[in-house]
């Protein structure tokens, strides 16, 4: 069975080396939208394929991205000098910020946090199905399993910068990398 949950983010980026003149060269942004598409093989005890409750990794690292200034690695040094003057909330990526590019790098975190966290409701195989982006209303990117070979990077070349950091609740970003689990608590059965 297969659930969807939405996110949002309001971030900003420029999308090298793409054919449309106005995404390469200015800083622009955009409303996406992030559809996360989960599936099990059971049913827990509340007859869910997960509690959305249990997102909240995933509500924070969208929400990292908010507000944001979503900087690709390649870009030169006095670009990124200048932005890291000039905005506060950069989320350094190696990955080109096109909705592809966050459709990949989402699928590849989300996956690794749903793995690194220990569900104690009776849920069955927990499997991201896919991680979709919508950064118009008119067009998405859809990133799959097998997707991934299209690109290389690990956790560790993800930066958020110290104004997003100061705003997290935990360690949830230091405990993805460490593979310190997300220990969710028993849940009482109240029937
Ligand atoms: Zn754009």
């Amino acid at each position: 069975m297969k659930i969807r949950k939405a996110f949002r983010f309001e971030g900003a980026h420029i999308v090298r080396n793409c054919s449309s003149q106005r995404c390469k060269y200015n800083i622009h942004g955009h409303s996406y939208g992030v559809e996360v598409s989960i599936t099990s093989n059971q049913l827990d005890n509340g007859y869910m394929v997960m509690d959305f409750m249990l997102l909240d990794k995933v509500k924070l690292l969208v929400d990292s991205f908010d507000h944001s200034y979503s900087l690709w690695d390649r870009e030169s040094t006095d670009f990124k000098q200048w932005i890291y003057a000039n905005t506060q909330r950069v989320a350094e990526i190696p990955i080109s910020p096109s909705a592809e590019g966050y459709a990949l790098m989402f699928y590849f975190i989300i996956d690794k946090i749903l793995k690194n966290t220990i569900f104690r409701n009776g849920e069955g195989e927990i499997k991201l199905h896919s991680v979709k982006v919508h950064e118009t209303s008119t067009g998405f990117a859809e990133a799959f399993e097998e997707d991934l070979q299209l690109v290389k990077f690990t956790l560790e070349d993800i930066h958020f910068s110290q104004p997003i950091i100061e705003e997290w609740p935990d360690t949830w970003w230091d405990d993805l990398k460490n593979g310190t689990h997300y220990n969710n608590p028993e849940v009482t059965q109240n029937i």
